[in-house]
C-alpha cells in the first residue's frame, strides 16, 4: 500500500475528541473547494486525512449501519459501537428543547425499520482501532527523490485515494472528460466524462 501521509499514532487520532485539532494540521490535506456559488462564492474547507487510515483516522467516529440486511447492531468484531461515553448536561437540555418543539425522539438511528426523523444520540466507535500497514511516502520528498513502486506480474492496482484524490489521480493518468484533460495538456487514455463530477460533501465552517 502506498500512502502519502505518515503514521496514525498522534494523540488526537487515538482520541476521537481530538478531531478539531486535526483540521488543517500536518495530518490533513488542507484542501479548499473552488468558490461556491451557493455559499456566497466562498471557498469551502474540505477536511481530508493524510495519514495511514486516511479520513477514517481523522473522522468523528459516528457510526451508522448502511443496510437493514446488516442487522441493527452487531455483537462482536473490532469495531466497538456504543452510545457516547461522555455526556455534557447541555446534551439533555438540548434534547428537552427538541421534545418541547414537538420533534420526535429517536433512541436508535441504526434501526432503519422506523423513521430517521427526530432527535437522539448517534452511536459511535470511540476508539479508532483500524490497523494499517503500508509504505508511506511523502509527495514532496525531503531528499528530492521521486518514489515509485513496481507492480508484480499479474498484479492489479486498487485506487482508493478518497473522493477527491481518486478522480484527481485518474485525470492525471489520462482517464476523465477528454475536453478537460486536453485543456490541461494531459494525453487522453480513456474518455470518461463522469470522473471528477458530482462531488457532494457536508461542509465545515471555516474562515
Ligand atoms: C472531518 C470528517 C469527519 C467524518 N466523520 C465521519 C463519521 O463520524 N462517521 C463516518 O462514518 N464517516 C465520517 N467521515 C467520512 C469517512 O471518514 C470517509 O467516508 C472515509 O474515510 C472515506 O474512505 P476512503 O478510503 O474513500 O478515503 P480516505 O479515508 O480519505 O483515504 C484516502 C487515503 O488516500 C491517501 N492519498 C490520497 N492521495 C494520495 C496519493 N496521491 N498518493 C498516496 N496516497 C494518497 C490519503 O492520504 C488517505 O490516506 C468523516 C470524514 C471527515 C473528513
Amino acid at each position: 500500500m502506498l500512502e502519502a501521509g505518515g503514521v496514525n499514532e498522534a494523540k488526537e487520532v487515538r482520541t476521537p475528541v481530538g478531531l478539531p485539532k486535526l483540521f488543517k494540521s500536518a495530518l490533513d490535506w488542507n484542501l479548499y473547494s473552488t468558490p461556491q456559488h451557493a455559499a456566497n462564492k466562498r471557498s469551502i474547507y474540505l477536511a481530508r486525512g493524510k495519514l495511514l487510515g486516511g479520513s477514517s483516522a481523522t473522522n468523528a467516529t459516528l457510526y451508522h449501519r448502511g443496510s437493514i440486511e446488516d442487522g441493527v447492531h452487531g455483537t462482536g468484531g473490532l469495531m466497538r459501537v456504543e452510545n457516547p461515553r461522555y455526556n455534557n448536561p447541555l446534551h439533555e437540555v438540548f434534547f428537552q428543547a427538541a421534545k418541547q418543539a414537538g420533534i420526535p425522539e429517536n433512541d436508535n438511528f441504526n434501526d432503519w425499520r422506523r423513521s430517521q426523523v427526530g432527535y437522539g444520540e448517534f452511536q459511535v466507535t470511540q476508539s479508532r482501532v483500524a490497523v494499517s500497514r503500508g509504505v508511506t511516502f511523502q509527495l514532496n520528498c525531503q531528499d528530492g527523490n521521486k518514489h515509485s513502486a513496481e507492480l508484480a506480474p499479474g498484479g492489479e492496482v486498487v485506487l482508493c485515494a478518497g473522493s477527491i484524490h481518486s478522480p484527481q489521480i485518474l485525470q492525471l493518468s489520462g482517464i476523465g472528460p477528454q475536453g478537460q484533460l486536453r485543456e490541461k495538456g494531459i494525453p487522453v487514455v480513456v474518455d470518461l466524462p463522469g470522473v471528477g463530477k458530482n462531488m457532494q460533501v457536508c461542509s465545515l465552517p471555516s474562515k
